[in-house]
């Protein structure tokens, strides 16, 4: 098992934009890869098993958290988990690679506290509320209720932002974008 490699962790509330930087990221920068987490939820549009997602069962799901499989998991939405493999680290760190993830608030914070110095912790903050309310909507994945969930839990996440490493805001995508390559640049190189 390699040990002490580092880790990028994207959180924000869900629509803020992290997905987009972090596909960014990943094309920009070749010592990253992707944390692929594991999830009881369906496939969206064009997601790809192995790739987007680990999709599983939610008995396969409580199966892996009893034989402790994961470095952090969480029932996101209710009903809906979502979660880091150990194995999923050890194989990117294996290559030699960073981590790069993009995850939930309280997940980032709990993976922040447990590789507290080999991580890089990053909130991207949206310009409003209601700008998020809109980015939501107009994504049109989401049934009303797993929406309304959706708004709830991104006004409760925006609060954690200053436990971050770093408060990125997104008001532009593209000024988010090549901010974020120079912090992670930064942070590769040190
Ligand atoms: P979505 O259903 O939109 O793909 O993801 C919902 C939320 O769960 C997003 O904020 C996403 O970043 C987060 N998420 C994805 N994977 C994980 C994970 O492994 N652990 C935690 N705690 N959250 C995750």
């Amino acid at each position: 098992m390699s040990q002490n490699g580092k880790l990028v962790i994207f959180s924000a509330p869900s629509g803020a934009g992290k997905t987009t930087i972090v596909q960014h990221l990943l094309r920009k920068i070749p010592e990253l890869e992707f944390s692929i987490s594991a999830t009881t939820r369906k496939a969206r549009g064009d997601e790809q098993e192995g790739k987007d997602y680990y999709f599983i069962s939610k008995q396969e799901f409580l199966h892996r958290i009893a034989k402790k499989q994961f470095v952090e998991f969480e029932e996101v939405y209710s009903g809906t988990f979502y979660g880091t493999l150990r194995t999923e680290i050890e194989r990117i760190w294996a290559k030699g690679k960073t981590v790069i993830f993009d995850i939930d608030v309280e997940g980032g914070l709990h993976l922040k506290r447990k590789y507290d110095g080999n991580a890089l912790a990053i909130f991207v903050q949206p310009p409003s509320l209601e700008v998020l309310k809109e980015r939501l909507t107009g994504r049109g994945t989401d049934h009303p209720e797993k929406l309304k969930e959706r708004f709830e839990k991104a006004e409760k996440e925006l609060n954690y932002a200053p436990q971050f490493d770093i408060i990125l805001k997104n008001h532009d995508l593209q000024t988010a974008c090549a901010e974020a390559e120079v912090l992670v640049k930064n942070f590769l190189n040190n």
